[in-house]
């Protein structure tokens, strides 16, 4: 195995390219870390970059529903999809509302979409998706000002969301932790 990395990093950085794209060793490397993390007293959060990204992705493949067999292969260790795994929102949002391991982070698409798109990707995660599941982040890179404007722009589309749907959708999970609390 230690060769065949070896060869993998080789010929990664002839090609000038940073990244493993060997599936074998993607595979191996993987399943060893959900072992790792499931061995573990309090498992660690593993994130996987879903839906968009750079140009080098499968954009059909990115859909985070293919992962479904790893979800239910791993119940233990926290699973979080980044980049609102846009455009397969929904399907995440299913994905964090049926395992219990699953969380879906609102990153990305802040600003890398047009404000409408910010706006459907926050509605439509909030369709299905439990409040509590529901991450953010900015994706910031290179430069200060993307962290600056991702947080800018997340305000300013929870302002425009219907916040009533929001608070609606919190106070029931507050009545369901109540409910849990008084009736066991
Ligand atoms: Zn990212």
């Amino acid at each position: 195995m230690s060769q065949y990395i070896y060869h993998v990093v080789t010929y990664s950085d002839k090609s000038k390219r940073f990244r493993f794209d060997s599936k074998p060793l993607n595979d191996y490397l993987l399943h060893k870390t959900m072992q790792l993390l499931t061995e573990s007293v309090k498992p660690k959060p593993i994130q996987f970059h879903t839906g968009l990204g750079d140009n080098d992705i499968n954009i059909i493949r990115s859909n985070p529903g293919y992962m479904q067999p790893l979800i239910e292969a791993y119940p233990s260790v926290p699973i979080v999809l980044l980049h609102s795994s846009y455009p397969f929102t929904r399907e995440a949002g299913y994905l964090a509302t049926v395992f219990k391991n699953v969380y879906l982070d609102l990153g990305e698409v802040f600003p890398m979409l047009n404000r409408d798109g910010q706006v459907n990707v926050v509605k439509e995660a909030m369709e299905l998706t439990p409040v509590e599941k529901l991450l953010w982040s900015t994706d910031g890179h290179l430069f200060a000002e993307t962290y600056w404007l991702a947080n800018k722009q997340f305000r300013e589309v929870l302002e425009e969301v219907n916040i009533i749907s929001f608070y609606v959708c919190l106070s029931s999970i507050l009545f369901n932790h109540l409910a849990e609390i008084l009736w066991k």
